[in-house]
């Protein structure tokens, strides 16, 4: 069984990660792992702006380096950007100092297009060991989700995808998605499901701060 929610008592065992943002207003901070790809990040940014969303982009580096052209859409169009890892590394399998090089590699292509320091990391998998989250926290904000909405899943239909997703959301929920070829098929029925729903409850869809 896939837990669509992050437990309350597993975040707070958890304080040094962001699960949520705190709010008082109708607000939900979507983020998308894993790309930029040519398939699919073109196809979420047309999807955000016509609903006027703002979202945050955990990017591989490997995949900013190949497609820069769309890692410059995501700024240019005012979404947030966070640092996935060069490689999309597990951090479970990875050294602290291989782990520390590759996610330093990240961030120096991503940094060559825009000035303000990236603060936002995610661990691909949500997966890092604590020396890793140590060091790591010295220079960003380490990012983790409330709403798993498992778009990967080949088992699990885009019907209860976007069930689970909408009954696992809250305001304030980090949600994640993945702007990966994978989950394509899933989310093109999902996302702007998912986006409508909320939108006609009155929400705003924001990127991290
Ligand atoms: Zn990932």
């Amino acid at each position: 069984m896939i837990i669509h929610r992050i437990p309350t008592f597993i975040q707070k065992l958890f304080p040094d990660f962001i699960w949520s943002i705190d709010t008082i207003e109708k607000a939900i901070y979507l983020s998308f792992d894993d790309g930029p790809v040519p398939e699919v990040t073109p196809w979420v940014l047309d999807i955000l702006a016509s609903f006027g969303a703002k979202a945050t982009f955990f990017c591989v580096g490997d995949n900013v380096k190949k497609h820069p052209e769309i890692f410059q859409r995501i700024l240019t169009e005012g979404h947030q950007v966070g640092n996935h890892t060069q490689h999309h590394l597990n951090g479970w399998k990875t050294p602290l100092d291989s782990y520390l090089k590759d996610t330093e590699e990240a961030n120096a292509i991503m940094q060559q297009f825009t000035e303000s320091p990236l603060r936002y990391f995610r661990p691909p998998y949500g997966r890092m060991r604590m020396g890793q989250a140590k060091a790591l926290k010295q220079s960003y904000d380490i990012v983790m989700w409330e709403v798993l909405t498992a778009d990967y899943d080949p088992t699990l239909s885009a019907k209860s995808c976007l069930a689970n997703s909408i009954r696992a959301t809250r305001s304030g929920s980090v949600v994640v998605f993945h702007d990966h070829e994978k989950c394509f098929s899933k989310l093109q029925k999902v996302l702007p499901a998912y986006l409508s729903h909320f939108q006609q409850l009155g929400y705003s869809f924001q990127r991290l701060p």
